[in-house]
């Protein structure tokens, strides 16, 4: 019944789903994987011909929008055309073969989405890159990735011009702009003269489809590749059962363009199940026009981080109404309970966490039916067997098993709590310690808008945990003394007492990727360096 490729044969109509049996559900779980498979032929094609025949519901594939008032929809078959056009681009006048690159540097607009479905069309290897990297990390991308066509914008192209040289394997620049540029082909100009005709490059399950970097919270970010398969495939499984997405829903995921979770939340999650994929150009983050857009598009699911959902329920949600929407979903970090509820109180909704990485797809989640419990990220996604196996995987026998580097424990009810990424793991006086934990303690507290655990050297005991805070502004004037005192006996009231902060101090802001995950490592590296132990 939940054979993942049934989901491409079958149009849903919009039932909700119930995942209330999780038993059941992964039991009945199969995941058929055919030898050859391309998402956009066996996926996005299949789409177009049920909108054509009236078996998909009225409800555009891409539904764009500036904030400006400038929109762009698009029906399955127009993004096919469309797709179609650069994909002819990329292997006529860029003359590019079946496994080489394409590093693809775009805000959120209509061309990012265009350019992932026209790199599977030709077989081409997509790689995205947000928009926030400097001459530096456009040089080591395209010299480690050795790809051989570039497509960016105005922006950034004074940036790859300047190493351009550098790079032996590149060959062919696009630039999506209304302006020429001398050296790169106009990607607008050029998608007007193309035709739409446009055989699919037939690919095998295992073949490289995408280069995805992680978000470099412990260091450099790193090349995570993935095949037709596991993502062009495996990520229906997001769809499916977290997501919870029929060809009804319009799905928005605020995630930038550069980062894996844009490929599971705004590319092949939402089109294997003929969703709508939604987008907000939004260049910046701002709280107010993200609390806006939900509140007057239809959108019904939506997905975004911990950081994102700490800052909207900042916002006086009284004064907004979501009407279509019904379900939320968060990952990349763990959500604290605390906003949890925030927003369940405004919304009427919760917030299902899921759990996975650049190199996965889905491995935890919580999904629709099952009842969640604040905190945990639920149980493990119907394609994996996850063990908690201490003791096993600090060992070298890791056999069969993926290894995360993360730490969680699961409940008797076979629901899993994160505890931390392995290296953010405090030990003081013998004790283990998540930051997520005490974090989650700490913003409970009125005068903590935002926190970070880290452990900090001690004399005696080793490692003592130290909280950086930032303080919600109402509290800014008081007596940072007294304050400390006071956030430490509450975390010491609600917590086992030996995870309270011994050491508390004030910043600005937090230390954080460009994704919007926390550094813890740099704040301990800084302690570690500065303090005498
Ligand atoms: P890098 O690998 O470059 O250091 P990264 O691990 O943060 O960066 P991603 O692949 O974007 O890069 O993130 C995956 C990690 O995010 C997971 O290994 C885990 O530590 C964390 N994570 C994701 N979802 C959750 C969640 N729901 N709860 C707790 N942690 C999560
Ligand atoms: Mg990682």
């Amino acid at each position: 019944a939940y054979s993942v490729r049934a989901v491409h044969n079958t149009c849903r109509t919009g039932t909700p789903q119930n995942f209330s049996n999780y038993e059941s559900m992964k039991q009945d779980f199969k995941l058929e994987i055919p030898e050859y498979f391309n998402f956009a032929e066996d996926v996005l094609d299949r789409w177009t011909n049920l909108e054509k025949t009236g078996k998909r519901p009225y409800n555009p594939a891409f539904w764009w929008i500036n904030g400006k008032g400038e929109e762009v929809r698009w029906s399955f078959e127009e993004l096919g055309s469309l797709s179609r056009k650069l994909a002819n681009i990329l292997a006529e006048d860029c003359v590019l073969k079946p496994g080489d690159r394409v590093i693809v540097i775009l805000p959120r607009i209509p061309e990012w989405w265009l350019a992932n479905v026209a790199c599977l069309r030709t077989g081409t290897v997509f790689i995205p890159g947000t928009t926030q990297l400097t001459q530096r990390d456009i040089l080591y991308r395209l010299q480690s990735s050795q790809a051989k066509c570039i497509i960016t914008n105005e922006d950034l192209a004074p940036a790859v011009d300047a190493i351009a040289s550098k790079c032996e394997n590149l060959q062919s620049k696009l630039i999506v702009s209304q302006n020429s540029r001398e050296g790169w082909g106009n990607l607008k100009e050029m998608m007007k003269h193309a035709s739409d005709h446009h055989t699919c490059v037939r690919t095998k399950h295992g073949e490289l489809m995408a280069i995805y970097f992680t978000s470099g919270t412990s260091g450099s970010p790193k090349m995570t590749a993935h095949t037709h398969g596991s993502f062009g495939l495996g990520l229906s499984i997001n769809g499916r059962f977290w997501l919870d997405l029929t060809p009804s829903d319009v799905m928005w995921n605020t995630a930038d363009t550069g980062w894996a979770k844009s490929a599971w939340s705004s590319v092949f999650s939402p089109w294997s199940q003929g969703s709508c994929v939604f987008a907000h150009y939004l260049p910046r983050f701002e709280s107010t026009s993200i609390l806006q857009t939900l509140s007057k598009f239809p959108i019904t699911v939506f997905c975004s981080a911990p950081t994102a959902y700490r800052m909207l329920v900042q916002n006086d949600l009284s004064s907004y109404q979501f009407k279509s929407l019904k379900h939320c979903v968060s990952a990349g970090e763990p959500i604290n309970p605390e906003v949890t509820e925030q927003w369940r109180h405004w919304t009427g909704l919760e917030i299902y966490e899921g759990y996975g990485q650049t190199e996965t797809v889905l491995i935890c989640g919580n999904f629709k039916g099952m009842r969640i419990k604040p905190g945990s990220m639920g149980k493990p996604s119907p394609a994996f067997d996850v063990k908690d196996n201490p003791t096993k995987t600090a060992s070298t026998v890791r056999g069969n098993f993926y290894i995360t580097g993360d730490r969680a424990y699961m409940d008797e009810d076979g629901y899993f709590w994160f505890v931390a990424r392995s290296d953010d793991i405090i030990l003081s006086s013998g004790y283990r310690i998540g930051p997520f934990e005490v974090e989650s303690t700490l913003i409970e507290h009125p005068a903590v808008s935002e926190s970070a655990v880290v452990s900090s050297p001690d004399p005696i005991r080793g490692e003592v945990v130290k909280a950086f805070i930032v303080l919600d502004p109402n509290y800014k004037s008081h007596d940072q003394e007294q304050l400390k005192k006071e956030i430490q006996e509450h975390v010491k009231k609600t917590t086992a007492p030996y995870k309270y902060p011994r050491k508390i101090e004030f910043i600005e802001e937090l230390p954080k990727t460009i994704s919007g995950k926390i550094r813890r490592k740099e704040l301990r590296n800084k302690e570690w360096e500065t303090t005498d132990a």
